[in-house]
C-alpha cells in the first residue's frame, strides 16, 4: 500500500491527508496528525476524498457534439476543433467574444494557466472563476478597507482569542474542522456571539445568539459600532495612529441607535447592546463570516461594515484578532491570487495598470495584453444570454446549478455557438456543451491548493487519471501550442510555480522544495521568507486601515402578497455545492439524498404542511418539487433550501440581481410561495 500527502479537495479549511492507495487505486484516507489545521481530524466529507474518484461516471475520452449527441473523439480532434472554433468565433465576433470560466476546485497553477491563456493567448481578460459566485465582495470590500481581500489571521488563533463572533457562516456544516475548533475554544472559555436566523449549530453554544432578519447585516453592525462608540469602547489609539476616515464612519452610525437598529432588524435593542459589549469589551476578539455576509445586492457593505467593526476595536494585526472571511472551495483563495478574475493578474495586480501589462507581457513573451477589465462571471451569463457572448470555456465549474436563476442560466449556456467544457463527471452544464475535455481530478495531478487561511500547500498524485483523462495543466498547454503560442511548455507543475513566483510578489519566496510538509501562508516575498500567519501587523497592506461608511439598502426582492415567504439558501454537512463528488459517494448520498425545505412550524400549521410532505416551492423565476422539514431551525416567514441537489434545484428559484461593485447575485434572498402537491 502507498500513502501519498495531499490536501482535500472540498471547503476551504485545507486538511490535509494521505491518500492510501494499493495497485493503483484508493482504498481510504488516513488524516495528517501534524497538520495544522486538521490535527489527525477530519470531517464527513475529508475522510470519504477517495470514494468518487474511481467512479464509473468519470470521463475517460474527449466528447464532441455530433448530431446533438456527445461522442466519443480523440484528443486530437478535440483539441484542434477546440482551437479552430475559439478562433472563428473571435475572428466573427471580435476578441472579447469568448469567456473562461476558472476554477476554484483547480490548483493554483492550472488557474494561473487558464488566466495566461485567456490573457496572452487569446488576448481578452474575459476570465474569472466561481469566486464571484461566493466572496467577490470581500475581494471588493476588503481591498478597500484593508488593501488585501484575505482571512487576516491564522485558523490557530482560534485557540488564543477571548471572543469569535460569527456571522453569515455555518461554519460546523461548511468548514467543519474550524467549525470544531470554535467548539472545543467555547469549551475552553472563550465566549461566542452568533448571528444568524437559523438556529445553526454554534448558534446551541453561543453566549448570544441574534436572529435578525434576512438582509439586514447593515443595521445589526451599524448598531453595534453605534453603541461601541457611545459607550466610549472603540479603540482611541488604534484609530488614531492606524487608520483612516473615522470621522465619517462616526457620522455615518450615529443615527443607528439601538431602537432604530432593532426595528430593521427585528431583534431587542437590549441583544444589540449587549453584542456591541460583548465584542467590543474583549481584549482579543476574531469575526468569521462567510456567504451569509458576502452574497447579497449589499454583499460589499456587509463587508465594509464588518471591517469596521474590527478597526473600530483595534481587532486586526494581533493574534486572536482579525476579520476571516471564510473561503468556500478548497482553492477559491488560490483562484483569486492567481488572477483567475477579469480586472486583475495573479497577486491582485491590476490589468488597467500600464506597468502590470508590461511586466506580465514581457515574461509570457507577447508583445502587448489587453488593457479592458474583462466581463464578471456573473455579467458573462447575462451577455451570453442576451446573445453579446458567443463562447465559453468552463474548467471545473457547473454554473447551470450553481448560478442563480436557473432558467437564465440555461437560456445563457445554450445561446452560445460554442460551449467547451472540461471537466471530471459530465455535469448538468456539460451535458449542455459542444466539446467536452476529460480532467484529472485532485488525486491524479501534481500543484497547489491556496486554504482560507492563505496557506499555500502541496496537492500530490496518488493515482493514474481514468483513461484518456489529463490534467487540466496538459489540457490548457496543448491548447495554447495547437494556438501557436510556444510559451506555455513546462517539464512539470512546480515549473508553473516557479514562473508565478517571479510574477506574483506575495508568492515570490514559494517553490515545491518549500511546501513541504504543511505549506507556507502568503504573503512569502522571499526565498528565505516564514510566511505570514497574521496580516497588517504594523500597518495595513494599503497603509492605513480605511473607515468606508454605508447607507442601508434592502434586499432586491422583498416578501409580498404573491410570494410571502423568504428563501435562503446554503450548503448541508453532507455535500458539496453542486454535489458532483459527493452525490457519487455512496455514504455521503445515504446520509442526505435529496433536496428538502426547511420550513417553521407556525408557518407549517397556517399551510396545513406536514413534515416530509412533498410541496411545491414557486418564485417569479420558476418552481421545483421538494420534501419538506418543518423545524424551528428557521424562524417564521423564512425557509431554507440546500442548493446541491438537480432534481430540486434551488437555484431555478434564486434572483439573478447583482451587487453593483462585485457582481456577485442576491443568493440569500428572494421571495417564494409554498403550495401542497395533490
Ligand atoms: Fe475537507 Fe473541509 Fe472537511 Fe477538512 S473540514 S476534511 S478540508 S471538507
Amino acid at each position: 500500500m502507498k500513502r501519498t500527502l495531499t490536501v482535500c479537495p472540498y471547503c476551504g479549511t485545507g486538511c490535509m491527508f494521505y491518500l492510501v492507495s494499493d495497485n493503483g487505486r484508493l482504498i481510504g484516507v488516513e488524516a495528517s496528525s501534524t497538520h495544522p489545521v486538521s490535527r489527525g481530524g477530519l470531517c464527513v466529507k475529508g475522510w470519504n476524498a477517495f470514494a468518487f474518484v474511481h467512479h464509473p461516471d468519470r470521463l475517460t475520452t474527449p466528447l464532441i457534439r455530433k448530431n446533438g449527441t456527445l461522442q466519443a473523439a480523440t484528443w486530437d480532434e478535440a483539441l484542434e476543433l477546440v482551437v479552430e472554433r475559439l478562433a472563428q468565433v473571435q475572428q466573427r465576433h471580435g476578441r472579447d467574444a469568448l469567456m473562461f470560466a476558472s476554477s476554484a476546485k483547480a490548483t493554483n497553477e492550472e488557474n494561473y494557466l487558464l488566466m495566461k491563456l485567456a490573457r496572452a493567448v487569446f488576448q481578452t481578460n474575459n476570465i474569472d472563476h466561481c469566486a464571484r459566485l461566493c466572496h467577490s465582495s470581500t475581494v471588493t470590500g476588503l481591498a478597500e478597507t484593508f488593501g488585501s481581500g484575505a482571512m487576516t489571521n491564522a485558523i490557530s488563533c482560534i485557540d488564543e482569542t477571548d471572543v469569535i463572533f460569527v456571522i453569515g457562516s455555518n461554519t460546523t456544516e461548511q468548514h467543519p474542522l474550524i467549525g470544531s475548533r470554535i467548539m472545543n475554544a467555547v469549551r475552553s472559555g472563550t465566549r461566542l456571539l452568533v448571528a444568524d436566523n437559523r438556529r445553526i449549530r454554534l448558534a446551541r453554544h453561543a453566549d448570544l445568539h441574534l436572529r435578525h432578519r434576512n438582509g439586514s447585516d447593515v443595521p445589526l453592525l451599524c448598531g453595534m459600532m453605534q453603541v461601541i462608540i457611545a459607550e466610549g469602547l472603540a479603540d482611541r489609539e488604534f484609530i488614531a495612529t492606524r487608520t483612516e476616515n473615522y470621522e465619517a464612519l462616526a457620522e455615518s452610525v450615529a443615527p443607528w441607535t439601538p431602537e432604530r437598529s432593532a426595528a430593521e432588524t427585528g431583534l431587542e435593542a437590549a441583544d444589540i447592546i449587549a453584542a456591541a459589549r460583548l465584542y467590543a469589551g474583549a481584549k482579543r476578539a476574531m469575526i468569521f463570516y462567510s456567504m451569509g455576509i458576502t452574497q447579497h445586492s449589499h454583499g460589499v457593505d456587509n463587508v465594509r461594515c464588518i471591517a469596521s467593526l474590527a478597526m473600530l476595536t483595534g481587532n486586526i494585526g494581533r493574534p486572536g484578532t482579525g476579520v476571516n472571511p471564510l473561503r468556500g472551495q478548497n482553492n477559491v483563495q488560490g483562484g483569486c491570487d492567481m488572477g483567475a478574475l477579469p480586472d486583475l493578474y495573479s497577486g491582485y495586480q491590476k490589468v488597467s495598470e500600464p506597468l502590470h501589462r508590461q511586466r506580465f507581457a514581457a515574461a509570457w513573451g507577447v508583445p502587448a495584453l489587453p488593457d479592458t477589465p474583462g466581463l464578471p462571471l456573473t455579467r458573462a451569463m447575462d451577455a451570453a444570454s442576451d446573445g453579446k457572448l458567443f463562447a465559453m470555456f468552463i474548467m471545473g465549474e457547473n454554473p447551470l446549478l450553481s448560478d442563480p436563476d436557473q432558467h437564465h442560466a440555461r437560456k445563457a449556456l445554450e445561446n452560445l455557438e460554442l460551449l467547451v467544457v472540461q471537466d471530471i463527471f459530465l455535469t448538468e452544464t456539460a451535458a449542455l456543451a459542444h466539446i467536452v475535455l476529460p480532467a484529472a481530478c485532485y488525486a491524479e495531478k501534481e500543484g497547489t491548493f491556496t486554504n482560507t487561511e492563505r496557506r499555500v500547500q502541496r496537492v500530490r498524485k496518488a493515482v493514474e487519471p481514468p483513461g484518456e483523462a489529463r490534467s487540466d495543466q496538459d489540457i490548457i498547454c496543448a491548447i495554447a501550442q495547437r494556438a501557436g503560442y510556444d510559451g506555455m511548455t513546462y517539464a512539470d507543475a512546480s515549473e508553473v510555480m516557479d514562473e508565478i513566483a517571479t510574477l506574483t510578489p506575495h508568492y515570490g519566496g514559494i517553490s515545491y522544495e518549500r511546501l513541504d510538509p504543511h505549506g507556507i501562508p502568503w504573503p512569502c516575498p522571499t526565498p528565505d521568507h516564514p510566511g505570514t500567519p497574521i496580516l497588517h501587523q504594523q500597518r495595513f497592506t494599503r497603509g492605513q486601515g480605511h473607515f468606508s461608511p454605508v447607507s442601508h439598502r434592502l434586499p432586491q426582492e422583498q416578501p409580498d402578497a404573491d410570494y410571502p415567504l423568504v428563501l435562503t439558501t446554503g450548503r448541508t454537512y453532507f455535500h458539496w455545492h453542486t454535489g458532483t463528488m459527493t452525490r457519487r459517494t455512496h455514504l455521503l448520498d445515504r446520509e442526505e439524498p435529496g433536496s428538502f425545505l426547511e420550513l417553521h412550524p407556525d408557518d407549517a400549521t397556517r399551510l396545513s404542511i406536514r413534515h416530509r410532505e412533498r410541496l411545491l416551492v414557486i418564485s417569479r423565476r420558476g418552481s421545483i418539487q421538494t420534501e419538506a422539514r418543518v423545524t424551528s431551525m428557521v424562524i417564521p416567514g423564512v425557509v431554507f433550501m440546500p442548493f446541491h441537489f438537480a432534481e430540486g434545484a434551488a437555484n431555478r428559484l434564486t434572483n439573478n440581481v447583482l451587487d453593483p461593485e462585485s457582481s456577485i447575485p442576491e443568493f440569500k434572498v428572494c421571495a417564494v410561495r409554498l403550495e401542497k402537491l395533490p
